[in-house]
């Protein structure tokens, strides 16, 4: 029978797996505490079995609790900030449906290819990496463009920019338009308030502030958007992220559950708890801890002669700060040099912004004061040792 078997068991796979101490300050994913390492290393339970079903329950209540919502349809997708973002678009836009999408970096330039995709009439709206669209710039694209769905970045990782939602979920109301925020950089780093402010699908990721690892990813849906959805004469186009069929099985449709899909259901025990320590800390304390790291950062990194790549203060993004690529450095030396002597990830842009900035990302338990000290220190040494005039 061996004869049968023409690939040999890998080399690789007979070795110890291999995982280094690393501190990752990239714009994520970022360090698990031990805590939540240890809830996603329990023991399995079955997807139906009435704890897991109990743990959805608090997942649930812990997501409208980060997300500042009473909405009934609240619940973790089975997958990362980009399965999110499908089910969003996916279950509020038929084909030939209008969406109007703010691109000011790369996830207005993803959510516009997945709605393509989708065969939505998709319209753009657009400004430059490092700048944030105001009431006015939007409600001049909902007038001209009439669409069902706009979709926004709060916290734009790739640029550094935190886009102010004050006023648009109104305004969306007032010209007919559902609002779809994008918050996989921002929760729990800055204020958000889905029901003050008028979102109507709000997602996020397991991976950035809420320090899980990536696999799960919050969403909610206004009254708004369920309608929307109950409305649609067509079925989505993906069974699995059928908002029908996850409302079920995550209890918010008020009919007994029923099997979908097998959970992740580990990756939901971790989710549970990397909730759990955000409701403990409290979302004010959260907002206040990003916002004095990233301070203390934004000032060390003027102070080793860096530029901001975010000119405004306030439209900073307080998870993620964005500097310039500085003249006579290769980005990419600068990051493989912490990386290799600092054991510290930081990572260069990405879309729109690559080769211009190097991106830093202190995240829940990442955001201390002592991580910011540590990557100026490797960045000093950076400076010091990557300059090109070296070569
Ligand atoms: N949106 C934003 C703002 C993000 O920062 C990310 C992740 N970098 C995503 C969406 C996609 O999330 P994921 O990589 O978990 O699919």
């Amino acid at each position: 029978a061996t004869n049968l078997l023409h690939v040999p068991p890998p080399q690789g796979l007979l070795r110890p797996l291999v995982v280094p101490e690393r501190l990752l300050l990239g714009p994520g994913p970022s360090n698990v505490p031990p805590r939540i390492l240890a809830a996603g290393g329990r023991q399995l339970l079955g997807h139906m079995h009435p704890e897991v079903l109990q743990v959805m329950d608090e997942i649930k209540a812990g997501i409208q609790y980060a997300f500042q919502t009473q909405n009934r349809l609240t619940l973790a997708i089975s997958g990362t900030g980009h399965c999110a973002m499908e089910a969003a678009l996916l279950n509020l836009l038929e084909h030939g449906d209008t969406a109007l999408v703010a691109v000011n970096g790369i996830w207005g330039q993803r959510a516009a290819d997945i709605a393509r995709r989708l065969g939505a009439v998709v319209r753009e709206l657009w400004k430059p990496p490092g700048e944030y669209f105001t009431p006015r710039d939007i409600e001049e694209g909902l007038v001209r463009h009439k669409p069902l769905v706009l979709f926004i970045t709060h916290g734009e990782s790739s640029t550094g920019v935190l886009q102010p939602l004050e006023g648009l979920g109104e305004l969306c109301h007032r010209h007919g338009c559902l609002l779809l925020v994008d918050a996989v950089a921002s929760l729990g780093g800055a204020p958000i308030f889905m029901d003050r402010q008028e979102i109507d699908v709000l997602y996020s990721g397991s991976q950035k502030v809420l320090n899980a690892p990536p696999g799960s990813a919050p969403i909610s849906f206004s009254e708004r958007a369920r309608e929307k959805i109950l409305r649609r004469k067509t079925q989505p186009l993906s069974f699995y992220l059928d908002m029908g069929w996850l409302a079920n099985y995550w209890g918010c449709d008020g009919e007994p559950r029923r099997y979908h899909h097998t959970a992740p259901i580990n990756s939901f025990f971790s989710l549970r708890e990397g909730l759990a320590m955000l409701a403990e800390l409290g979302l004010e304390s959260s907002w206040e801890r990003h916002r004095a790291s990233c301070a203390q950062l934004c000032q060390g990194l003027r102070d080793l002669g860096l530029e901001l790549f975010v000119k405004e203060e306030k439209a900073r993004l307080p998870t993620i700060t964005t500097v310039r690529v500085p003249k006579g450095y290769d980005w990419k030396e600068i990051t493989a040099f912490l990386m290799e002597n600092h054991a510290i990830e930081i990572a260069g842009g990405l879309g729109p912004s690559v080769g211009k900035v190097l991106r830093i990302g202190l995240m829940g338990c990442n955001s201390t004061s002592s991580n910011v000290d540590r990557v100026l220190r490797g960045l000093r040494d950076a400076l010091r040792r990557c300059h090109r005039s070296r070569l």
